[in-house]
């Protein structure tokens, strides 16, 4: 018997995977009462309110023939016995596979106020689209100008809703973006009429006399009033039930075969810490396909192959700017090569002779292959041409074979 805990994209592909393989009974504990849903998606369901949210259609346990304990929150793991405990009852297993994901990371006061919102679960966002529904949202403050808040800001404006986006330091998307790549962001932003505010730290979602959320506060005492909150300021990994029994550092600590550090135990997906493919650091590389990947491959070696995983791409595809925004690898520090073309911009790091990371607005047409060549650490000189003049016939005059020949740019 194996158990699953999570059913978002990691659970849902180990869930797949496994029954690929074999006849054994899998159950799967989801904490959220619903079919499976794809997180990615949430702000075009807060627009539509579409069956597309559940991405691998509402009849996927019945498909896989997995018994699904839906609303089944794990409370506690028990490492050594392989036994899970939820409010229901305890369970032994001969495999349990932890996809638990994370959820909002959020250093404010007042997170549960009435008004207030977050885009890591569905049931959060339902509630936000029925406020909308009824026309009970003329104005949104969102808090965070990282992907998902920004994403989250530019959704709501889509759909009328006047919107302020607080951001604490000086720029868009903070941890990737220099000020230069954030301002094509930020043109967007304004240009729809989201109201920025830089340097703004929320530090309390506050409310008024009835207890319900009525502004946010920041650290120098301004107030950004509104009808609705969004907190967008983070994740952290769903581990409390486990993190005494397996090793933790930022994430679920696993190895190549994404065994935790207890025998019969795996993890995948945003709950675990695995290795950057390009750079070989370690850390959470919270995206749609790397969840998918680790999925699999702990699923394969939960069955008793032994798959190594080939290590987490950091890529992040900014949606809804109305042209395309890719930032990949590692794009700090300010040894770049850069190139501006009838309003496309493509920005190139290059260390040692190797392509570490790049930004890509616009024509993003040769993104496959910058990928391709990032992670396969090709000798960029070896082309003699400029990188973004490359075509895939460039390659053919290299005996290198490329190794990764899918791009994983879109999680669709
Ligand atoms: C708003 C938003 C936009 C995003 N956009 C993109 C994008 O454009 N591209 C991209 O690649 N990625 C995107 N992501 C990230 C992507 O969605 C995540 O990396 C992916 O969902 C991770 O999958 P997961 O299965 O590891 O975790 P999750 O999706 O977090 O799923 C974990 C599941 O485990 C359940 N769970 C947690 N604790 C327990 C417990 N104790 N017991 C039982 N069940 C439990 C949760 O309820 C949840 O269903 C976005 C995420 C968000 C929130």
């Amino acid at each position: 018997m194996i158990a699953i805990v999570g059913a978002g994209p990691a659970g849902i592909s180990a869930a797949e995977t496994l029954r690929r393989k074999t006849n054994l009974p899998i159950t799967i504990f989801s904490a959220e009462k619903c079919p499976p849903y794809n997180p990615a998606v949430l702000t075009t369901y807060l627009k539509t309110g579409g069956d597309e949210i559940f991405w691998k259609g509402k009849d996927v346990f019945e498909r896989l023939n997995v018994d699904a304990r839906i609303g089944e929150k794990v409370e506690k793991l028990d490492a050594k016995r392989k036994k899970i405990t939820t409010e229901i009852g305890d369970y032994e297993f001969e495999k349990i596979i932890v996809a638990s994901g994370s959820r909002l990371y959020a250093p404010l006061k007042g997170l549960d106020l009435p008004n207030v919102y977050n885009f890591k679960s569905l049931t959060q966002v339902r509630e936000l689209r029925s406020k909308i529904v009824r026309g009970e949202c003329k104005k949104a403050v969102v808090v965070g100008g990282g992907f998902q808040g920004t994403e989250i800001a530019l959704t709501l404006r889509e759909i009328g809703i006047d919107v302020t986006l607080l951001e604490a330091t000086d720029r868009i998307m903070p941890e990737r973006l220099d000020k230069k790549a954030s301002k094509f962001v930020e043109k967007v932003l304004e240009d729809k009429g989201v109201e920025l505010v830089f340097n703004s730290f929320g530090t309390e979602f506050a409310a008024d006399s009835s207890g319900v959320c009525k502004a946010v506060v920041t650290e120098n005492g301004e107030e950004f009033p509104g009808d609705v909150f969004v907190a967008a300021t983070g994740m952290i990994p769903n581990v409390d039930f486990c993190k005494e029994e397996l090793d933790t550092a930022k994430g679920i600590v696993v190895n190549e075969f994404m065994e935790t550090s207890q025998k019969d135990i795996y993890a995948c997906g945003d709950v675990c810490e695995t290795k950057n493919r390009v750079t070989g650091e370690r850390g959470v590389f919270a995206n749609y396909w790397n969840a998918v990947r680790q999925g699999k491959i702990a699923a394969l070696n939960a069955l008793g192959y032994k798959i190594p995983y080939e290590g987490s791409d950091v890529i992040n595809s900014l949606k809804k700017l109305g042209f395309h925004f890719i930032v990949a690898g590692d794009v700090s520090g300010n040894n770049y090569q850069e190139v501006e073309d009838r309003g496309n911009y493509w920005r190139f790091y290059v260390k040692n002779g190797r392509l570490v990371g790049y930004i890509i607005v616009g024509d993003i047409s040769n993104a496959g292959i910058f990928y391709r060549i990032m992670v396969s650490g090709f000798d960029i000189g070896r082309f003699g041409k400029p990188l973004f003049t490359l075509k895939d016939s460039d390659f053919a005059s290299f005996s290198t074979k490329f190794k990764y020949q899918q791009s994983h740019h879109h999680y669709r």
